[in-house]
């Protein structure tokens, strides 16, 4: 850029140099409003305050902004100022000159570093200023880029909030805007007053390797002049660059590289007529000189969020030193310096013609995820996360390019991918070599990523921490949220067994959804999963349903047990061999068909009690049931008292429930079982259910004489290794 100029004078020969067509009338006219209303007032470096706005006109001049940006800009700080009014501004000037004015006073009034909750709605206010008029936002950044390079005049606290507030919000803006010009200049000004040290060291080591590269560069740019004259003419436009001092301090500090490692520091552009042409440079320098694997990138077909396009790839010379060259076209070479000021459409007074266009569609975008949003701390992500400098570029193994924001990691890629994809990743491999989980991916790598073949695996609760992108954080998020459900039946299915078992309730799984059916309903559930799910979290009450559900428990299978289960008699193989017998004395009935109640399995020893059931003989209960204590009150003369004939009854076999708890190592079911063929035990049901924490919890239904033998077999099967514990079910 050219000097900082100061006087109306330099800035009209800035003006004239410009070739535009400017209403220089109108713009004498501001300026000379402007001159009059800060006539007397001074800057800290002592200057009259309107060389301030005559450097901020000279920015916006050179960006090619139009005339009435210019005087908005002479104009920027009278109504803030002087107390100047928009409708004088408004009468001399026009409406679209007082509006801008107006923006950029309003936007000095957003304080925009400030605490978190403050600053997304300040940044939101800036954005909808920015979505009126765009113009608002490149003078308040031309307005800041001369404030940064005067701010060596402010106090030393000054600098800070003012470079830390340049660095957060209005350099990822510039960037989001593509004006390059502004961002570099801004970012380098700011980073120098964040970090001088760092600043010093790396100016220090640039120009200690000045001549060295400036050597380099002449030398690759006249072996470039000479093979593309073969089949240019006129000759490329062929320029070196350096990096600027924080594109080289982020990868010194950020990326722990060395300065002699950084391969972009040095970098050769050649801007050409058309994108054919681009390709075709490209072909001549991966000829003349060894491509790195991995560091090219095709801006031209995949153009980086803020219009950016080039291509760009690292080479080595002969002299084993990396450089980048960057190929575009003189169009792209323009948009890559003036980012949403070189599209500017050069059209006065033309009504309506500042809408925000396709190019600024995220502006909208951010606007409208945050009306749905509440969480402050989400929005200023967002926002920081969509200005972010940088994207990076990486492939899938067929060849698919997936963006994602600086730092993403391999599990954003796999989200990126498909939804499926991440709630089923493994691992990940970049460039064909296993990485890790949180590995940051680099452009140009092609990401692998391993999938479970388990449909139901799903993503882990640390990944929240890990990953970069929102995308990726809310569909794991909405996974887990899924996973509560499923989480939730589970707990609801286990506290209604639980319930049902602490009532001696046992109700066959087929027969429970018709069994609940009133009470689902009543909860609006469709499934039954839908009423385990409403248990599970706490909607449905189950103290509250029990009472109506044992009443109904009791007429529809206590009181006519035989007609379902006949068999809890005992095992119908084992009728075969032995003879069979109930072992049961009923207390002044003979002969009497006698069966041993399901809800509480009593075992020969067991304290019982007899109820006579209509036309099914007796039904034998243990006397803690809860079947005889809730209801012997409500009809005494059903139950009659009972006993067990003899001490044990080894001509006869009891039905008994063990509940195994014990460590889920692969066998343990085998070896249960195998303790229990050693002991000629007939198991008649047997099933494994893998708990949560690890452990396993095995359900036997087995055979047994007594109570002695039961104890005997329950001994037994403790021993077996990894068993924890073995109880009898439904006590
Ligand atoms: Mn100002």
């Amino acid at each position: 850029m050219a000097e900082i100029v100061k006087t109306f004078e330099e800035l009209m020969d800035v003006i004239t140099a410009s070739k535009k067509n400017y209403n220089i009338k109108k713009i004498t006219a501001a300026y000379e409003y402007a001159a009059t209303m800060h006539s007397g007032q001074k800057r800290e470096s002592g200057e009259p305050y309107i060389t301030h706005p005559i450097a901020v006109a000279q920015i916006l001049v050179e960006l090619g902004m139009d005339t009435d940006t210019i005087c908005a800009a002479l104009l920027h700080d009278v109504v803030e100022d002087t107390g100047a009014s928009l409708d004088i501004l408004k009468k001399n000037f026009g409406q679209d000159v007082a509006n801008l004015v107006d923006g950029v006073t309003k936007l000095n009034q957003v304080a925009l570093f400030s605490r978190e909750e403050q600053q997304a709605e300040n940044i939101r206010k800036m954005l909808l200023f920015m979505s009126k008029d765009i113009r608002v936002i490149i003078i308040k950044l031309s307005d800041r880029l001369h404030n940064m390079r005067t701010l060596g005049y402010r106090s030393e606290a000054k600098r800070r909030d003012v470079s830390l507030e340049t660095m957060n919000i209005f350099v990822p803006l510039a960037n989001r805007l593509g004006i390059r010009r502004l961002k570099e200049e801004l970012e380098d000004t700011a980073f120098s007053y964040l970090d001088p040290y760092a600043y010093n060291e790396i100016e220090q080591l640039l120009e200690k390797s000045k001549a060295e590269r400036e050597e380099f560069i002449e030398q690759i740019k006249a072996k470039l002049t000479k093979r593309l004259a073969a089949d240019f003419d006129p000759l490329p436009v062929i320029e070196g660059r350096v990096k600027s001092a924080y594109g080289i301090y982020k990868k010194v500090y950020e990326q722990g590289r060395l300065f002699d490692e950084i391969y972009d520091k040095y970098a050769v552009r050649v801007i050409v007529n058309t994108v054919t042409e681009c390709y075709y440079v490209l072909g001549i320098v991966h000829d003349m000189f060894q491509p790195i694997p991995n560091r090219f990138k095709d801006y031209i077909s995949t153009p980086k969020a803020n219009m950016y396009q080039s291509l760009h790839t690292t080479v080595v010379g002969r002299e084993g030193i990396p450089f980048e060259v960057q190929i575009r076209t003189h169009e792209m070479h323009h948009t890559a310096e003036y980012g949403i000021a070189a599209h500017w459409k050069y059209k006065e007074g033309v009504k309506g013609k500042y809408k925000l266009d396709n190019r600024l569609n995220w502006v909208r975008q951010i606007l409208d995820t945050q009306q749905e949003s509440n969480d402050v701390e989400d929005i200023v992500r967002a926002i920081k996360e969509d200005l972010a400098p940088e994207d990076v570029f990486a492939m899938t193994p067929k060849g698919d390019v997936i963006s994602l924001p600086l730092g993403s990691t391999v599990i954003d890629f796999a989200y990126a991918i498909h939804t499926q994809v991440g709630h089923r990743m493994v691992g990940a491999k970049a460039d064909k070599k296993l990485v890790p989980l949180d590995y940051v991916i680099k452009t140009g790598e092609i990401i692998e990523i391993i999938t479970s073949k388990d449909p139901h695996h799903g993503p882990n609760r640390a990944w929240l921490n890990i990953c970069q992108t929102n995308e990726a954080k809310s569909k794991i998020r909405s996974w887990f949220k899924k996973e509560r459900r499923e989480e939730n039946i589970q707990e609801g299915r286990e506290e209604l067994e639980r319930e049902f078992r602490r009532n001696l309730m046992r109700v066959p799984p087929e027969e429970m959804e018709d069994f609940m059916s009133f009470d689902m309903k009543r909860h609006n559930c469709e499934t039954l999963d839908d009423f385990y799910a409403a248990v599970g979290y706490g909607g449905i009450i189950l103290s509250k349903i029990m009472p109506r559900l044992k009443d109904e428990y009791t007429k529809k299978y206590i009181q006519n047990e035989s007609d379902h289960d006949p068999s809890s008699l005992m095992d119908l193989s084992l009728q075969q061999n032995k003879k069979p017998s109930s072992g049961i004395i009923v207390d002044g009935i003979d002969n009497c068909v006698v069966k041993l109640s399901q809800c509480c399995s009593p075992l020969p020893g067991d304290d019982i009690i007899g109820f006579i059931t209509r036309g099914h003989g007796v039904s034998i209960h243990k006397k803690d049931c809860i079947n005889y204590t809730s209801q012997k009150d409500s009809c005494p003369e059903r139950w009659v008292n009972v006993r067990w004939a003899g001490k044990e009854q080894h001509s006869a076999y009891y039905r008994v429930v063990l509940d195994v708890f014990g460590y889920n190592r692969t066998g343990i079911l085998v070896d249960v079982m195998s303790v229990l063929q050693e002991s000629r035990i007939p198991a008649h049901e047997a099933s494994a259910r893998e708990l949560k924490n690890g452990n396993v919890s095995i359900l036997l239904t087995i055979s047994i004489a007594g109570t002695s033998e039961l104890q005997g077999i329950i001994n037994k099967i403790k021993k077996v290794d990894g068993v924890i514990d073995v109880s009898r079910s439904s006590k």
